[in-house]
Order: structure tokens, then sequence, then C-alpha cells
């Protein structure tokens, strides 16, 4: 319906328009508004601050979002405050310097895949537990805001609670630490997000979360080679990136896409993890090479990337997902345990130990 489109965009204009800033510009001519959305009658935007502005621009966000609501034809309208760079909080620190806020963390992970549904969190969630069972401390930030599944993965209920200096305490389950989106908003409110709203989202979970000293802290990426996700690979300082596919999509454009993405903004690619490969049959035990055998392999080595290694396909590992009790967690001396113990020795195998800081302890 572009003619109905058409005047809901003006409507939109004269409610950013009608609304004055404390500099006496009004919201619409300010440059302040970012990532304006609206389709099928939904609406969003972010109005960009300094953080010191939150206080001063709540009412006038909370305007902006009744303006919108009621307008003709809008259903919903979301309208967020996004702070570029947070203030530093004043907390005594744990002791790493005050400007990075992941500096007490010696190595920031992404695992990342060309798309949904590869088993990209779930390969996040067993990895970090094999870090785990390998003597370090490991965190995960669910960064998937699109579709946040680490709380169901670590069975988490509840919100996390605040600290010293308004910074969020991270979940603990299993001995990692965790915080996901998907524990602070609804997943509706999420998913209407566009790019720079996903990126500032992200940035104050990283920046606000009380993570303490850790030896890796693995970064659930959502998935996909948008901008977010080039500004997320960009904007931390990440000491590699892990590519999750599944043996069918590994030849395919996406992956790809992935890989020349990290490349682009010089992080390392420590491997490819393929997941999903063999079918292992629940009642016999054998395995089934569906798509045949080795081919991942070659594909990496062809794109030029190590290959971490092949988590099969099993009724045991989606089971225990579900339960909110990783196989890992739930059988580390099993089969799956120890495969996802040999990717994680592959993964540290591939850091660059010496640039990055003390050596993890390795039991
Ligand atoms: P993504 O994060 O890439 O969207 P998920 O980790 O949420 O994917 O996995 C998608 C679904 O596939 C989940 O139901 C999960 O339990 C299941 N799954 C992932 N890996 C495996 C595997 N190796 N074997 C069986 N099920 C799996």
């Amino acid at each position: 319906m572009p003619v109905s489109n058409r005047n809901l965009d003006d409507d939109i204009s004269g409610v950013l328009a009608a609304v004055a800033l404390p500099d006496g510009r009004t919201l619409g001519s300010s440059g302040r508004v970012a990532g304006l959305t609206q389709s099928g009658g939904k609406i969003s935007l972010s109005i960009q601050i300094s953080p010191e502005e939150a206080a001063a621009f709540a009412p006038l966000r909370e305007k902006v979002a009744t303006g919108l609501s009621a307008l003709d034809g809008v259903t919903s309208a979301v309208v967020v405050l996004t702070a570029e760079r947070p203030a530093p909080p004043k907390l005594v620190a744990d002791k790493p310097t005050k400007t990075d806020p992941l500096a007490g963390i010696h190595h920031v992970i992404a695992v990342a895949s060309g798309k949904g549904g590869v088993g990209k969190s779930t390969t996040t969630v067993n990895l970090a537990l094999a870090l785990v069972s390998l003597g370090l401390r490991v965190g995960i930030l669910d960064a998937d805001v699109y579709g946040p599944s680490l709380p169901t993965l670590l069975g988490l209920h509840g919100k996390p609670a605040m600290g010293e200096g308004r910074k969020l305490r991270p979940m603990q389950a299993y001995g990692l630490k965790a915080m996901s989106m998907g524990l602070l908003v609804e997943p509706e409110t999420a998913m209407v997000w566009r790019g720079p709203m996903v990126m500032s989202a992200i940035t104050q979970l990283m920046a606000d979360v009380e993570w303490g000293a850790l030896d890796v802290l693995l970064v659930d990426m959502p998935p996909g080679t948008g901008d977010a996700q080039l500004a997320l690979a960009q904007g931390t300082r990440l000491a590699g990136a892990v590519i999750v596919s599944t043996p069918q999509d590994l030849s395919l454009i996406d992956v790809r896409r992935g890989i020349a993405m990290f490349r682009k903004v010089d992080v390392p690619i420590l491997g490819v993890i393929e997941n999903m490969s063999q079918f292992i049959c629940p009642d016999c035990g054998s395995s089934h090479a569906i798509f045949g055998d080795g081919g991942a392999k070659a594909e990496a080595a062809r794109i030029g990337v190590p290959y971490l290694g092949a988590v099969p396909l099993t009724m045991a590992l989606r089971a225990a997902s579900d339960a909110g009790q990783p196989i890992v967690a739930r059988d580390p001396d099993g089969p799956l345990g120890r495969i996802y113990t040999d990717i994680a020795r592959a993964m540290l195998g591939g850091l660059d130990l010496q640039k990055a800081g003390p050596s993890p302890r390795m039991i």
C-alpha cells in the first residue's frame, strides 16, 4: 500500500517535528533519529543521545512513542534511546582499565554462522563447557538478539541482578558466566530492531556487564553478515572467530561471506566447526554420513580456514539442549563431550596466546 505508507511517513515526520529538544531544535531536524523503519503498522526508531542525557530524554522518548502510537494505522511503536558509548560506570574495577569494559577478558571469540538454524548457539554453549572442563574461566555473551536462545539452553530463569555502578551481574550456570538479551527484553522487542539499534544494544550489553576476569568470552553472534554483524566484529576486541556450518552449507556463499567479513576487519578465523555432520541412529548407534564423508574438511581447506572438527546430529544432543542441560554438562566424558573437548583444544591452539595475554591454565 504505497499511498498509505507515504501518508504514514508524513505523519511520522510530523510527530518528530513537533517534539522540541532542550537545545531548541526539533527532534526531526536534530539528526538524532536513527534506524527509523515502519512496516505493517509497526514503527521502530532510536534516538541517539550521550549517556548523560538519558534522564532528560526519557520523557521525550515517551512523548514520541505516544505520539507515534496514536497515528492512524499504527499498531506498535518502539522507541529506544541509544548511547553509542556508554559512560564507563564508576565502580571499583576488578583491576582492568576503565576504558575497556572487556579488559579483564583474555580472549573474546566470536561464534558466527552464515545463516540461522545451523546450531550456532548449541555449539557455543557446549564449546564453552568444554573450555571450562579444560580449566578455563569462561563466559558467554548471547548477542543473537533476533533469537536469543541461551536462557533455554542453560535453563536460566529470572532477571540478572544489578551490581555496583549499575552493572549487570552475569548469570551462572554449569560453571559458566552468561548474559543474554533474552534475559533483558521480550523477544518481540528485539525482533523489530534494525542494525544500529542492535549494535548499540549489544555494545551496551558488553559494557554494562560485570564479567570480571575471564580466560575466554564466547560471543554468540547474530546470524548473517549484515551491518550489525560487521559493526560487532569491528567494535569488539576479538581474538578470533569460529564459524559454525552444516556440511551442506559449508560450500555456500553465506559461509564465505562470514569469513570475508571477519577478514575484512582483521579478525583471525580460528576455524570452521561442522555441525550435524553424521547422523547417529538412536536405535542402533550406527552413524550415517548423510552428506558424504570428508567434504567439509576439504571445503575448509579450499576456503583456506582451519577445520576444527565435526559434531554429529544426535537425538541426545537435541534433547539435552531442550531440557536446559547441555550435553557436555550432562555427559562430559561421553562421545559428544570428547568431540567438543577436541574442538575446544583445536580452537585454543589457533589463538595467538603470546599476543593476547597470559596463557590459559590448561589442565
Ligand atoms: P542457531 O543458533 O544456529 O540458530 P541452534 O543452536 O538454536 O541454532 O540449533 C537449532 C536446533 O538444532 C535446536 O533445536 C538444536 O537443539 C538443534 N541442534 C543443533 N545442533 C544439533 C546436533 N548436532 N544434533 C542434534 N540437534 C542439534
